[in-house]
C-alpha cells in the first residue's frame, strides 16, 4: 500500500519537481495539499485527483492529525518557516520530509529533531542527491579511496536571476549560501565521508547593493577536514556555477553539472562515469516511504540537516569576523 504525502507550500519546487515526481513513485503518492493561496486549489485538485477533504490551509493545518490518508507531510516553504511546520506536522502524528536548509538556526533544528523523537516519527531532509548515481559515485570515489586519499575538493554552486523571499534574510536565513551553497557543504561531506573541523570565508563584492541589501550576493569559503584535506567552495546569486571536483593522490573525479535535477555529467581520471539518469525526487520520496514501512532509519535524517546548518552558521561567522572558525 502506498503512503499518502501532503505537500506544504505549492511553489516552484512542489509544482515543478515534487508533484510530477510523485506520479513516478511506487511507495507513496500525492494525497493532499496545504496552501495559503485558495486560487491554486482547483488546478491542483483536478490535476492530481485530490479530494476536498485532503486540502488544508495554514490555519486548519493541525487538523491533518485526523486524516488517515496523510502519512507524510513534506514541508516546501521558505526556509524560516520550516521549523514551525515540521514541528506542527510531527505533533499531528505525521512523518516529515523537510526541504533544505533544514532551518535557519541550529536551535530550530534541535527542536525539530526533539519533536520527531517525541512523536516517534521519522524526519528526513530533502537531500535528493544522495539518490543520484553520479553523486553516489563521488561518495564511493572518496570514501572507498578509489584513487587514494582525497587531498582537495572544489565545489561551486550558484545561480543568477533570484528574487522574492530568497533575498529576504528574515525568510531565507541568508543568501546563496543557505539556498545553493549548502550543496557544496553537503558534497564535500559526502565525498569525503568526513566532517569539517574549521572554516574561513570571504564575502564577494555587491554589484547590486539595493537587491542584496539583506543578504550576501556571493561568498567564497574554505573548509578544513582532518588530515589536512581542504575544500574550496563558492556560491553566488549573480553567477551560474555547478561543479564538484575531487583531487586524490592518484587521480580525480568531477561532476559538471553536479547538483542539477537532470543531466548530471561525470568524469574521472579513468574516463567518463557510466551512470544512469534517474528521477532524484521520486527515488528520495520512495526511499523515505520504504524506510517508514520497513521501520528503518532514513539515510538523510534531521541530524544530517542540523550538521549542515551548523556549518553554514560557522561560515557566516567566519565571513563576518574574518576569523577561522572551528566547528566543534
Ligand atoms: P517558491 O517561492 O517557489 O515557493 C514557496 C511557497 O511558499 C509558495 O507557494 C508561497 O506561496 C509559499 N509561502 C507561504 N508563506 C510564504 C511567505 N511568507 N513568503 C513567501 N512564500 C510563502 O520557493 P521554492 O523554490 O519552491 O522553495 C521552497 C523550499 O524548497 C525552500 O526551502 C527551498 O530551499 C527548497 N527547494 C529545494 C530544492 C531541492 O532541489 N531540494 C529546490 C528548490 C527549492
Amino acid at each position: 500500500q502506498r503512503l499518502g504525502i501532503a505537500l506544504v507550500g505549492l511553489g516552484q519546487y512542489s509544482e515543478g519537481q515534487l508533484a510530477p515526481a510523485l506520479e513516478e513513485t511506487t511507495h507513496c503518492y500525492l494525497a493532499g495539499i496545504v496552501t495559503g493561496t485558495p486560487s491554486k486549489i482547483p488546478k491542483w485538485r483536478r490535476k492530481y485527483d485530490i479530494p476536498e477533504s485532503n486540502v488544508y490551509n495554514y490555519e486548519n493545518f493541525d487538523a491533518i492529525r485526523e486524516n488517515p490518508d496523510i502519512d507524510i507531510v513534506y514541508v516546501v516553504l521558505p526556509n524560516a518557516m520550516h521549523a514551525e511546520y515540521t514541528i506542527r506536522a510531527l505533533q499531528a502524528g505525521k512523518h516529515v520530509i523537510c526541504e533544505k536548509p533544514m532551518a535557519v538556526t541550529v536551535e530550530e533544528c534541535d527542536r525539530m529533531i526533539g519533536a520527531a523523537r517525541e512523536a516517534g516519527k521519522l524526519l528526513s531532509i530533502g537531500y535528493r542527491l544522495h539518490f543520484e548515481p553520479h553523486n553516489i559515485e563521488m561518495m564511493r570515489f572518496g570514501q572507498e579511496k578509489r584513487k587514494g586519499t582525497i587531498k582537495h575538493i572544489i565545489a561551486e554552486n550558484g545561480m543568477g536571476d533570484v528574487d522574492g523571499w530568497r533575498l529576504d534574510k528574515a525568510l531565507a536565513g541568508g543568501g546563496p549560501l543557505m539556498d545553493v551553497g549548502i550543496y557544496c557543504v553537503q558534497a564535500a561531506r559526502y565525498t569525503l565521508g568526513m566532517e569539517p573541523i574549521a572554516v574561513t570565508a570571504q564575502e564577494g563584492p555587491k554589484t547590486d547593493p539595493e537587491k542584496f541589501k539583506n543578504v550576501e550576493e556571493s561568498l567564497t569559503w574554505q573548509m578544513e577536514f582532518p588530515g589536512g584535506i581542504t575544500a574550496l567552495c563558492k556560491t553566488s546569486y549573480s553567477e551560474n556555477m555547478d561543479i564538484l571536483r575531487a583531487e586524490a593522490e592518484h587521480g580525480w573525479a568531477a561532476l559538471s553539472p553536479a547538483y542539477a535535477y537532470k543531466g548530471i555529467n561525470g568524469e574521472t581520471s579513468d574516463g567518463e562515469m557510466d551512470c544512469m539518469e534517474v528521477n532524484q525526487q521520486a527515488l528520495q520520496m520512495d526511499d523515505f516511504a520504504k524506510a517508514i514501512k520497513d521501520s528503518r532509519a532514513t539515510p538523510v535524517p534531521g541530524e544530517m540537516g542540523r550538521q549542515d546548518v551548523k556549518i553554514l552558521q560557522a561560515i557566516y561567522r567566519a565571513m563576518e569576523t574574518g576569523q577561522r572558525i572551528e566547528i566543534s
